[in-house]
């Protein structure tokens, strides 16, 4: 059991991080939260809300974990969460920073643009 105080200075390491950093902290982390029971699997996944003024509701899409050999060991670009790509396993969009993405949830390549 971790205190409030280490998990501040967890969350303090974190905010420093630039986005892309943090998604790839969070790719190491979020799938050992996986649970698969009764036939039914679920994945802890980073998402993105955008509310658009002028349209009712959310839209929510997943952050894609960049595809590292694609980019030689890398993380792609260093840039916000702007591309954007559907994966058609899931039939669900997603984000990234990169080009080159795994869906979280299922793993495929997803080409994002
Ligand atoms: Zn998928």
């Amino acid at each position: 059991m971790t205190t409030d105080e280490d998990r501040d200075r967890l969350a303090e390491q974190l905010v420093a991080l630039p986005v892309y950093e943090l998604v790839d902290v969070l790719r190491r982390v979020l799938p050992h939260h996986s649970q698969d029971r009764y036939g039914i699997r679920t994945e802890l996944v980073l998402a993105e809300a955008t509310d658009y003024e002028d349209e009712p509701g959310l839209e929510v899409q997943l952050v894609a974990w960049p595809d590292r050999d694609y980019y030689d060991g890398d993380l792609g670009i260093d840039q916000g969460l702007w591309e954007n790509g559907h994966c058609t396993k899931c039939d669900t969009e997603v984000v990234s920073n990169a080009k080159r993405a795994f869906c979280p949830y299922c793993g495929s390549r997803c080409g994002l643009t």
